[in-house]
């Protein structure tokens, strides 16, 4: 996909400052930050939205990125959210689950 932004940042072709990769996720912060604390959780591998995730493997590395984030992170016991936009909600048509803390009272 090349039109993709978030493959573009996997390819290093736009800049990001990466919060931490492997082979299979990466993690980098929101350019327009919603909270003190925005992350984005990818996978690598373009897929379009959450309900195409059909690899049991990515799904279980995913939901263990999330947990293990939060805790490097320092959202523990900081007032977290996760948020998934999809079905047309989302900007960007690469699946990525937003992590964002402290959550303040409105
Ligand atoms: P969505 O609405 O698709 O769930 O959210 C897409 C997010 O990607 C937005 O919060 C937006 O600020 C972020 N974003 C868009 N382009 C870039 C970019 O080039 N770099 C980074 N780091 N974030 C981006
Ligand atoms: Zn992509």
């Amino acid at each position: 996909m090349n039109d993709c932004i978030f493959c573009q940042i996997r390819d290093g072709k736009i800049q990001a400052k990466f919060f931490y990769q492997d082979e299979d996720v990466m993690v980098f912060p929101d350019i327009h930050p919603r909270a003190k604390t925005h992350l984005l959780i990818v996978p690598k591998k373009h897929i379009p939205e959450f309900i195409f995730v059909e690899d049991e493997n990515l799904r279980e590395k995913l939901f263990h990125t999330v947990q293990q984030i939060i805790n490097q992170a320092g959202l523990k016991d900081n007032r977290y959210q996760i948020r998934i936009n999809g079905g047309g909600l989302q900007d960007v048509d690469h699946l990525h689950i937003h992590l964002l803390g402290p959550i303040t009272a409105a």
